[in-house]
């Protein structure tokens, strides 16, 4: 962890949004595959602890203050009084039967009108995302509902009078970027240690009288709520999975020749099998339909140095565009004529004019940043009225999209899984609660929105060059945030697209990793770790799967030498087969996986990999 460094010349009024939410791991779901409310334990989310304890300490040195905002029922008062039993001054809680139902939108919408009442602050602090419905579409909502900058994934962060300087963690990428307050920050996990006062009977003590509640109807007529929102929750499935929880016994070789048998029955060794839950390409086609002409349009935000990623979404749109009859149109900096044979039927480049034109040398997005790209989709989108817009489901796609919703107020459906046209309209099945649930998502706007998580939907072949028209928009940079320099340390797309996957844990000394690395090539496995292999930074931050990582769903999952806490498990629940590898045999992991080996993973790898080799290659 790193300690922030503050250099403030005056007190900073510092507010910190604080979301409740369910803890996990005591989570149930009736047999409606609605959440059981009933006794459930409630606390205050992970980022957002983040937060908090920033907040804190930026108030502390500049003289200021630190007020928390929570929007929820009642029982939401609680993260504002272990927020004050932490240290900050004052807490308001947002709290009416008006603002039941509320999607992202609407609680943006909530959250800024609560901000133009109470403030002015001149740092808004967020989590990067809450870790139960994870869209991270609030906070850049907030910003653009108040028309101030965003800066999302803080990691690292240097206030020096009004300016801060900020490390960025964008999925597998670090931005260095410079921005003047105010501004709105969401934070990263590992930014400072969170704020976490344990004992509830400390919460209990503070004084009520410093929670203020505010009423609907103190910040306006609204409308609030599931009135104020433009998505709704369709019919929501849960995702059941039939693990066969089967522990190999007898000599290591026999129990591999076992578990390649169970794995073969489970058709995790056959490339035709896909992951255990997801329904990706409900009615699209797998193969990219002819070239559309005329019609309405389907909008793809082009994210650049994100090839297959890109390509999933243009086959998407193609499809979609043509049970619609409409055509596809690619936007984005860097977006060429190439996307022609992935799916695009226009594409408009989105190119830096101006004094801020290419800023950073050698900058893959041209010297744009989110918000302007944003300016630039949200125009074309108000002209052209599309009949919807995909997005990638990464930090830059996450923020592009969530801006141009608040713009245009369309309906965003966040890290979507699957999509599909149903009665000519967009439905886009996004799972919640770490994807123990998958909901079907509608919107009631005209202009349907979602981002899409990289890896499920299919990659078509691309189809003969069609040449679409390519134009370009020029757009002058705010350059509220300016990026002065851009990094990758991974490639995200590797995970998210990898069939088999082996993941590492504390259990894998980091010495063997070289043989490691060899045997995950020898099955064309890649490789993840839980976030106690990347806190040492044995494996990159992109790397991490888990509550506050990714969620993968390769169709074969191998962990070695990690216990199997629910924080990691269930980002991996909806792989199509699991095999476990641990010398403790009360390991959690056992509890999740289809057979289970009690022994050291080298040992096991000495007998598994030579069959998984020549069974996959077969
Ligand atoms: C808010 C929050 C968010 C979190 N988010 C995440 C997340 O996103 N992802 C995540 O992974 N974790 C997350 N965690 C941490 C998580 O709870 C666990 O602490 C972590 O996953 C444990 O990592 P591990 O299994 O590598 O280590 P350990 O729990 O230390 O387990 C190491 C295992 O290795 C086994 N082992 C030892 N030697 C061998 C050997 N030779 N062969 C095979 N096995 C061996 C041991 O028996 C042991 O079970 C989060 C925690 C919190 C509080």
């Amino acid at each position: 962890m790193n300690i922030p460094r503050l250099e403030p010349t005056r007190p900073l009024r510092v507010l910190a949004l604080a979301k409740q939410i369910p803890v996990f791991a005591d989570m149930q779901l009736g047999p409606d595959g609605r959440l059981v409310r009933d006794g459930l334990v409630l606390h205050m989310n992970d980022y957002c602890r983040r937060g908090v304890a920033l907040g804190l300490q930026i108030a502390r040195a500049s003289g200021g203050t630190l007020s928390v905002l929570t929007l929820g029922p009642p029982s939401a008062d609680t993260v504002c009084r272990e927020a004050i039993a932490f240290g900050a001054d004052a807490g308001f809680h947002v709290t009416d039967p008006a603002f039941a139902g509320s999607d992202t939108l609407a609680t943006a919408r909530a959250l800024a009108a609560s901000v133009e009442y109470l403030g002015p602050f001149d740092l808004i602090l967020a989590g990067r995302n809450s870790v139960d419905a994870d869209t991270g579409q609030v906070p850049p909502q907030l910003a653009d509902l108040l028309e101030l900058p965003f800066a999302c994934g803080v990691r690292r962060l240097r206030l020096s009078g009004e300016r801060l300087l900020l490390l960025l963690e964008h999925n597998d990428e670090w931005l260095n970027a410079e921005v003047e307050l105010p501004v709105v920050l969401s934070c990263a996990e590992r930014l400072i240690d969170p704020c976490k006062i344990k004992d509830p009977a400390i919460w209990a003590g503070v004084d009520g009288a410093r929670i203020r509640a505010i009423s609907a109807a103190e910040l306006g007529p609204g409308p609030w709520g599931a009135a104020a929102s433009p998505t709704s929750v369709g019919p929501i499935r849960t995702l059941e999975i039939d693990r066969r929880g089967e522990m190999l016994a007898g000599g290591l070789a026999e129990q591999a020749d076992r578990a390649i048998a169970v794995l073969d029955e489970r058709g995790a060794l056959s490339a035709a099998a896909g992951a255990a839950g997801l329904a990706p390409g409900r009615g699209l086609a797998a193969e990219l339909p002819a070239a559309g002409r005329g019609g309405p349009a389907v909008g793809v935000l082009i994210e650049p140095a994100r090839e297959r990623h890109t390509r999933e979404l243009l086959g998407a749109a193609a499809s979609l565009a043509a049970t619609i009859g409409g055509h596809v149109v690619a936007l984005g900096p860097g977006a060429g004529g190439e996307l022609g044979s992935f799916g695009a039927d226009a594409v408009h480049r989105i190119i830096a004019g101006g004094t801020g034109a290419g800023a950073v040398p050698g900058d893959s997005h041209g010297g744009l940043v989110e918000e302007d790209v944003a300016t630039v989709v949200g125009d074309w989108a108000r002209d052209v009225q599309p009949w919807g817009i995909l997005a990638p489901s990464t930090a830059w796609g996450r923020e592009v999209a969530s801006r141009v919703a608040a713009r245009l107020g369309a309906g965003l459906t966040g890290d979507a899984v699957g999509l599909a046209c149903e009665a000519g309209r967009l439905i886009a099945d996004k799972p919640a609660f770490g994807g123990y649930v998958v909901a079907a998502i509608a919107c009631s706007s005209a202009i349907q929105m979602a981002t899409v998580r990289s890896g499920v939907l299919p990659l078509p072949e691309p189809r003969e060059a069609a040449d679409p028209a390519v134009s370009e928009i020029i757009v002058t940079p705010r350059r509220r945030l300016r990026v002065v320099s851009r990094t990758r340390d991974d490639d995200a797309d590797q995970l998210a697209h990898a069939d088999v996957v082996i993941g590492v844990g504390m259990g894998v000394h980091t010495t063997h990793y070289e043989r490691l690395r060899a045997d995950a090539r020898k099955i064309g496995a890649a490789l993840c770790a839980t976030r106690k292999v990347t806190d040492v930074n044995a494996m990159p931050r992109a790397r991490q799967v888990g509550i506050t990582g990714h969620t993968i769903s390769p169709r074969l999952y191998i962990a070695i030498g990690l216990s199997g806490k629910f924080n990691h498990t269930v980002g991996v629940r909806s792989s199509g087969s699991i095999v476990a590898v641990n010398p403790d045999r009360d390991a959690p992991i056992f509890d999740w996986c289809d057979v289970g080996f009690v022994a050291d993973w080298r040992e096991v790898f000495d007998e598994l990999i030579p069959r998984l080799e020549g069974a996959l290659a077969t």
